[in-house]
């Protein structure tokens, strides 16, 4: 790969903000950290579509299955899955 470092980064923040989403669902986050990843999704798609699957998969919390999973786009379902395998780091 010749690749961008931007790309890289950018790519880095939504993994990082995809990971606080179930926090923003849950109205956990404090406004800092919700003004950030507010202000990120704003100017990225990618998160903004991720934001709206993880709307209707926490609507569909305690009966997710693998097929709900599978309907999902392919990068939301990364990201759902790093998420779920991410082990808590504090
Ligand atoms: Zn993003």
């Amino acid at each position: 790969m010749s690749g961008e470092q931007h790309e890289e980064a950018t790519d880095q923040r939504c993994i990082e903000l995809v990971e606080l989403l179930t926090a923003y669902l849950d109205d956990a986050l404090t406004d800092d950290i919700r003004t950030q990843f507010e202000e990120h999704l704003e100017g990225c798609a990618g998160c903004q579509a991720a934001l709206a699957q993880w709307r209707t998969v926490a609507g569909l919390a305690g009966r997710l299955s693998a097929e709900d999973v599978a309907n999902l786009d392919p990068y939301v379902r990364d990201r759902l899955m790093a998420t779920l395998v991410i082990p808590r780091r504090r």
